[in-house]
């Protein structure tokens, strides 16, 4: 597959998106909705190759969109909050839980990734810092499909499985987790896979509002960890072992 082949769409709509991504960066600046750093992957992730062709004039909306077997991508402001209270940088390692589409992989590796000095991100050649689990075998392959067009494959890795269970090499261990699907609890193999320091995010709950919480490893024993919570948010159940779903 070509990398950095994009999407054909017609010329008056990639220019009325670009227009509509331009107006939503001002304001997200405007009300400082979160660090420049975040903001600078906003602008490099093209949206309208992640969400479904039939949406993609709502591209930049800021809004959830139905994908398949009844997810959402989320709401840009809430993709980029995710990065921000999660406080990534250049070098952290990052696991995400529930690619969906793959526009939140893509953001984390913008902001976590080498990149070379055209700001292109540098292929990784042994263990890559962005791993992301799906458990949807269809959305798998659609987020697969995207991230390997626009190239974001050379520092994301992608697996089907169940993300409850944390990233199958048990060695590794993480700066950030990033749950975006919504759980009762909070799965013990990711607490497990979090450095000393690293941060969990997660909606948690199982009512139609959750509280998005932040976990925080403050030592290695498991229940050293401290819970600060966010905001009230609205995201899809988490599936899978530690799921509310099996
Ligand atoms: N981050 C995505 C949106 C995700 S919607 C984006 O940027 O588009 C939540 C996703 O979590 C759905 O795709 C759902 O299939 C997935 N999911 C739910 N439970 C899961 C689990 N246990 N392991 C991995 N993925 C899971």
């Amino acid at each position: 597959m070509r990398c950095k082949a994009r999407r054909q769409i017609p010329e008056d709509l990639r220019k009325k998106l670009q227009e509509d991504k331009k107006d939503l960066y001002e304001f997200f600046k405007r009300i400082k909705l979160v660090s420049d750093r975040v903001l600078r992957a906003f602008l490099r992730v093209p949206r309208e190759e992640f969400v479904l062709p039939k949406y993609l004039r709502y591209a930049y909306v800021d809004e959830p969109l139905p994908l398949m077997d009844g997810a959402t991508i989320s709401a840009i402001s809430m993709s980029l909050l995710l990065c921000e209270y999660a406080g990534l940088k250049e070098g952290d390692e990052v696991l995400e839980i529930g690619t969906g589409s793959g526009y939140q992989a893509a953001l984390i590796a913008e902001i976590v990734c080498e990149k070379n000095q055209e700001g292109e991100i540098i292929e990784c050649k042994e263990k890559k810092p962005v791993c992301t689990i799906e458990i949807s075998e269809r959305l798998y392959r659609y987020a697969k499909e995207n991230l390997e067009r626009l190239c974001y494959t050379r520092c994301i890795e992608i697996i089907h499985g169940d993300g409850t269970l944390g990233w199958p090499d048990t060695s590794r261990k993480f700066d950030a987790i990033i749950v975006t699907a919504a759980g009762d609890q909070i799965p013990p193999p990711l607490i497990k896979q979090l450095k000393v320091g690293g941060k969990l995010i997660m909606p948690l709950g199982k009512g139609f509002w959750q509280d998005l919480i932040r976990v925080t490893k403050k030592g290695e024993k498991e229940d050293d960890i401290l819970i600060e919570k966010l905001e009230p948010v609205r995201f899809v159940y988490l599936k899978g072992v530690y799921g509310v779903e099996k």
